[in-house]
């Protein structure tokens, strides 16, 4: 696992490139921001750690930048500042998570394996199939530009499912992705939300964006043919 750490103040770097390669993991270290984004534009890294003050670029630039790109590498933000009004921001730039300074390297190395066993995660805040468009944050969900009301286990569901478009996913996963533990009704749930969510998502529409896979489950698609 190969990771990028962008931080200016070398005494705070030295302490994460030495932790972080005694416990195995390829560390590459910048200390402004230019070079930190060629760096994380140049190579394909497992995991970016980034300071939010940098000369140069700001951490939260980088992480525009990076998203821009339309990378999923997951990014935990370092900062001294803790301001709500600033992990709003950088969680809505795509940040996966965040660390105020000071921190005990332990906590550090945590939320880095965290991490890297989640992977590359789709954290976009807007999700485009076709001409649906749900917005993650204020779980908005419009439909050729119209909004689409939905209650909050059919918002739920139909989130789940645009997380990967395309894929089928069977009713056990979506039980177990959608409701809580304390669930014990039938599977079928699962077909009735399906039912209520294709009237008000597709029954106005030529187009038909959700799909049943007989047999095996759900799927959300652009509508262009396989
Ligand atoms: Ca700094």
């Amino acid at each position: 696992m190969r990771i990028l750490l962008v931080e200016d103040e070398k005494k705070v770097a030295d302490i994460i490139v030495r932790g972080l390669k005694a416990e195995r993991f390829a560390v590459d270290a910048c200390h402004d921001g230019q070079s930190g984004w060629e760096a994380a534009n140049a190579y394909n890294y497992d995991l970016i750690i980034l300071d939010l003050m940098l000369p140069g670029l700001t951490g939260t630039e980088i992480l525009e930048k990076i998203r821009r790109k339309n990378s999923l590498v997951p990014v935990l933000i370092l900062t001294a500042r803790d301001a709500m009004a600033d992990k709003i921001k950088n969680f809505e730039a795509g940040a996966d998570d965040y660390l105020t300074k000071p921190f005990a390297f332990a906590e550090l190395l945590l939320r880095v394996k965290a991490l890297l066993r989640r992977g590359p995660v789709n954290r976009a805040s807007v999700i485009r199939v076709g001409d649906l468009e749900i917005d993650r944050l204020s779980q908005n969900v419009k439909r050729a530009g119209k909004k689409i009301v939905l209650t909050a286990k059919e918002y739920a569901l139909l989130e789940y499912l645009a997380t990967q478009p395309g894929r089928v996913f069977s009713r056990t996963m979506i039980i177990e992705h959608v409701w809580d533990q304390s669930f014990e009704g039938l599977t079928n749930i699962v077909d009735v939300y399906v039912r209520h969510l294709r009237e008000k998502v597709d029954d106005a529409h030529t187009i038909k964006l959700l799909c049943t896979v007989r047999g095996v489950g759900y799927s959300l698609n652009d509508g262009t043919p396989a």
